[in-house]
C-alpha cells in the first residue's frame, strides 16, 4: 500500500504545542507506514500569513529531526490550480456569485475554524437562486448537494455531517479574492496525492465539506484521522490567537515527549532523539499500523 501524508501548517507564526501534537501524529503515522511524509505551506490566507513563519517552522521540524519528503509546497504560488477547480465546478453548475456581506454571514469565522462558532446559523441560500436587486457579487459560493456525508474517522470512529443543513452553501472564493481554504486543502491534497490526513480535531467539521467537494471534482477523498487539541489552563485551545508560545527548542527530546504524552500515549524510555523515533514509530504502528487501517479502508 502506498501512503502519503502531510503536515499544511498556516504560517501564522511559529509552531507551538498544539501544532506539534498535529505534525507529530502525521509524521509517525506516515513513517509507521513506511509512507511519505510531505510539507505544505498554507499561506492561502495571503494577510495572515507572518513573513518567516514558514522557514522557522521549517527551521523547528529539523531541530526535531521531522525531515519532509520532496519539496515543499506553498498554497500562495497555486493560484491557476484552484481556478481550474472553481472551472470544473463552475461547469457542473455548482458555484454562484454571492452578494452578502461579512457581517450578514460571518463567513470568516467559519473559514477559520471547522465548524460554526456558537450562535452562527449556516448560510440561508439568500443569493442561491440569483442575486438579490441591488447586489453585487463578492463572494463564490457552492451549490452543495444534499445529503448525509459518513466517513470513518481512524482517532474518533464513525462520522456524519449533512453538509446542505449543518454548513450551507459554503464559499469557495472570498469576497477579498482569496481562495476559501476548504477548495484549497481538497485541491492540493489531490495533487499532491495525499492517501491520508492526520489532524488537529478543530478541523474534523471541515472534513464532511472537503468530501463533498473532492467528490464533485473526481478526486479520491483521503482517510482522516483527528487527533486531540491541546487546552491551556483557561481551558482555550493552544493557538496563536490565544497567544501560546513558541516550542521550546532547548531540549527536543522533552518537547517531543510532551507531544507524544498528549496524544495518551505510554512514556517512551527513549534518552536522545536518535532513540525516540524509532521507539515512537515502533509503537505507532503496533497501535494505529497497517492491519488497522486496511481493515478499516
Ligand atoms: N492549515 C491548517 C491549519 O494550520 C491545517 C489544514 C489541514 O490539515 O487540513 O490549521
Amino acid at each position: 500500500m502506498s501512503y502519503v501524508g502531510r503536515f499544511a501548517p498556516s504560517p501564522s507564526g511559529p509552531l507551538h504545542e498544539g501544532s506539534l501534537v498535529a505534525a507529530l501524529a502525521s509524521y509517525l503515522d506516515a513513517r509507521a507506514h513506511h509512507g511519505r511524509w510531505l510539507l505544505r505551506i498554507e499561506d492561502v490566507d495571503k494577510p495572515r500569513a507572518v513573513p518567516g513563519a514558514d522557514r522557522c517552522i521549517m527551521d523547528q521540524l529539523r531541530a526535531l529531526g521531522m525531515h519532509w519528503d520532496g519539496p515543499v509546497i506553498w498554497q500562495s504560488q497555486r493560484d491557476a490550480a484552484y481556478e481550474t477547480a472553481l472551472q470544473q465546478l463552475a461547469e457542473q453548475g455548482r458555484v454562484y456569485p454571492c452578494g452578502c456581506t461579512r457581517r450578514e454571514i460571518a463567513d470568516s469565522a467559519l473559514q477559520r475554524h471547522g465548524q460554526l462558532p456558537e450562535g452562527e446559523r449556516p448560510y440561508a441560500g439568500t443569493c442561491r437562486n440569483g442575486l438579490p436587486p441591488g447586489r453585487v457579487p463578492r463572494a463564490w459560493r457552492l451549490r452543495v448537494p444534499e445529503g448525509t456525508e459518513r466517513f470513518d474517522d481512524r482517532w474518533l470512529g464513525p462520522q456524519e455531517q449533512d453538509v446542505s443543513q449543518a454548513i450551507g452553501d459554503f464559499v469557495l472564493r472570498r469576497a477579498d479574492g482569496l481562495w476559501a481554504y476548504q477548495l484549497a486543502v481538497v485541491v492540493d491534497d489531490a495533487a499532491q496525492g495525499v492517501t491520508d490526513v492526520v489532524r488537529g480535531q478543530d478541523l474534523l467539521g471541515s472534513t464532511a465539506r472537503q468530501r463533498v467537494l473532492a467528490r464533485l471534482l473526481g478526486v479520491p477523498a483521503p482517510r482522516v484521522m483527528h487527533v486531540p487539541l491541546v487546552y491551556d489552563e483557561r481551558g482555550l485551545k493552544l493557538s496563536k490567537q490565544n497567544g501560546a508560545p513558541a516550542l521550546d527548542l532547548s531540549r527536543p527530546l522533552d518537547t517531543l515527549q510532551a507531544a507524544w504524552r498528549q496524544l495518551g500515549l505510554p512514556a517512551l524510555p527513549a534518552r536522545d532523539l536518535a532513540a525516540f523515533w524509532p521507539q515512537a514509530t515502533a509503537h505507532w504502528a503496533r497501535r494505529f499500523g497497517e492491519r488497522r487501517l486496511d481493515a478499516r479502508a
